[in-house]
């Protein structure tokens, strides 16, 4: 700012009265461009001026199995991540999830975790002009200045590294920037709530000594622990543990819909004393309690019909993929009615209610949830009315942009520099 400040303020006004010109010119379209969308050209400014950071997409399945183009222009595609989809959206970065289906991946969790790392990284080869790999805050820092989207990744479930530190370091090394430490399974350093009432499944009361190794080899190499699907204990574990702000990649409260991926009072309350952030998932059996009900309601049902279909499968040799199991959930989804948009905006009024403005965002779970997200939402292309939605509940601009992405970017930060610490002081 200094080395600017008093040089050629002649070209300083006249470059002003250009841009001035440029909007009253471009006034009337965007009017009618607003009008069509519902989005007002005020809420526009606020969203457009924000770096919006999304830390959870599950788009890298369809890169992998369905060798879907993240270029794609197809207007009938249902899903939720495309270039032109984030861009009129202003999704500035995106967590791409590396998410291995431990069902399906027996015996090569590692060789499907490179796999879809390679997956990100060819869409961001195939569309240099749009999108780059990100892997710090000064790399998406770069890409909203040159306005690309930042492509970051996160590993989503700790039986990735196969109990194997070496791993983890190699996967730090390939760029992802956190890790969930357990999906809906629990692996053998920590207990999930996808599975802690099942007696048959062996659990080890919260992380392991291995698992709270595994948390401070992630701190000291600047890999943000995410405690989504964590159990509860675990959940309590990661937080002793930790050195540096955590993550909830994408959960939302459980006082408002009573999930046991969701987080209680009390753990919003740890995140904030932490530093961390609490991402709000999207899905609406995690938003909204109706829709919660419901699909437990059919839960038997789906699971017979998505067993048959890997079956069917598997006897035919071939390999179930997600999105085999997805094409059925989402059949099942369609059958409940979607919750309003007031669902997902709940949730993140109550985190920054009762963890504080400063420690709430977006974990879309795009791509993940079947197409249940609630009305209004279809795609990145719709994030615009959730700063509309904020601005009508009174919040100012400024706490729009830390829900958007600035909280992520602050705890982002701090990892970095707990890391450099960390690295210095060996
Ligand atoms: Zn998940």
């Amino acid at each position: 700012m200094k080395k600017t400040t008093g040089s050629l303020p002649s070209l300083f006004s006249a470059a002003f009265l250009f841009l001035v010109l440029v909007l009253l010119i471009l006034a009337p379209f965007s009017q009618a461009q607003s009008t069509e969308s519902g989005i007002s050209p005020k809420v526009r400014a606020i969203h457009d001026s924000a770096i919006v950071v999304d830390t959870h997409a599950d788009t890298p399945q369809r890169f992998l199995d369905e060798g879907f183009d993240i270029g794609s222009t197809d207007p009938h595609d249902t899903g939720h991540i495309s270039l032109d989809k984030a861009k009129a959206g202003n999704l500035g970065a995106e967590f791409f999830s590396i998410w291995v289906d431990p069902d399906t991946n027996q015996g090569h969790f590692a060789r499907h975790t490179f796999d879809l790392i390679d997956s990100v990284y060819e869409q961001a080869a195939r569309h240099p002009d749009r999108m780059m790999m990100a892997f710090s805050v000064a790399d998406i820092e770069r890409a909203h200045r040159e306005h690309k989207l930042a492509a970051l990744m996160g590993i989503e479930g700790g039986h990735s590294i196969e109990n194997d530190m070496h791993l983890l370091r190699d996967y730090y090394r390939l760029g992802v920037r956190y890790m969930t430490l357990s999906w809906s399974n629990t692996n053998e350093f920590a207990d999930s709530s996808g599975d802690i009432d099942d007696p048959k499944v062996q659990h080890h009361n919260g992380l392991t000594d291995f698992g709270k190794q595994v948390v401070l080899e992630m701190n000291r190499l600047g890999m943000m622990v995410d405690i989504s699907h964590v159990s509860d204990k675990t959940f309590w574990d990661a937080i002793a543990t930790t050195k540096a702000p955590v993550i909830a990649s994408h959960s939302s409260a459980r006082a408002l819909t009573n999930h046991p991926r969701n987080m209680t009072d009390d753990m919003l309350r740890a995140v904030s004393k932490n530093g961390g952030v609490v991402d709000v998932n999207f899905f609406s059996a995690f938003d909204d309690e109706d829709f919660r009900k419901a699909v437990e309601a059919q839960k038997k049902d789906v699971d017979a019909a998505v067993k048959a279909k890997q079956e069917k499968l598997k006897a035919e040799g071939k390999t179930p993929t997600y999105l085999d199991t997805d094409g059925i959930e989402r059949e099942w989804m369609a059958k409940i009615p979607r919750p309003p948009l007031k669902a997902l905006i709940d949730h993140i009024d109550h985190i920054a209610k009762v963890a504080g403005v400063d420690h709430v965002g977006l974990g879309s779970d795009f791509d993940g949830v079947s197409g249940a997200t609630p009305q209004g939402i279809d795609s990145a292309a719709d994030l615009p009315k959730i700063t509309q939605a904020l601005l009508e509940r009174g919040y100012s601009a400024e706490d729009i942009h830390k829900i958007l992405g600035g909280n992520l970017l602050r705890v982002f930060g701090e990892v970095e520099k707990v890391s450099r610490e960390m690295r210095a002081g060996n």
